[in-house]
């Protein structure tokens, strides 16, 4: 929760604004992101915004951080044979536009996608 209110993937969390989701834990949603950059392109997102980017999450509850990489590689295995690119973007100068910390999860025909 910010100034402005809950995340937008909180708010998805919350079911208040539709999503394509895949995979869903206790602790952690996988959706389909809404402007994809590769043939799999899924947001792997822990359910608390406690954490903005990957370094809090990483201090703050590293098992959580173990979870979201393990439910990345399950999506892959899923989707495309177990090989995948994992991005997080950390900051507004790196591409960061939603600050409740998520996985890009990028896969199978990648395109030009080497950043998102
Ligand atoms: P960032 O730029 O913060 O690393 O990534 C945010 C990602 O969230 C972007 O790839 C963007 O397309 C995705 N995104 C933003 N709003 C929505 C939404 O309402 N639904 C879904 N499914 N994805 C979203």
């Amino acid at each position: 929760m910010t100034e402005s209110g809950p995340s937008i993937f909180s708010r998805i969390v919350a079911r208040e604004i539709p999503a394509t989701i895949v995979a869903e834990t206790d602790d952690l949603i996988a959706i389909e992101d809404i402007n994809p950059q590769a043939d799999v392109h899924v947001l792997v997102i822990p359910k608390t915004e406690t954490y903005a980017n990957v370094s809090e999450l990483a201090a703050g509850d590293p098992a959580l951080l173990s979870r979201l990489v393990a439910l990345a590689q399950s999506i892959a295995d899923d989707r495309a044979g177990g090989q995948y690119r994992l991005i997080f973007n950390s900051g507004a100068s790196a591409g960061q536009t939603v600050f409740h910390v998520h996985a890009h999860v990028l896969a199978g025909d990648l395109g030009e996608a080497t950043l998102v």
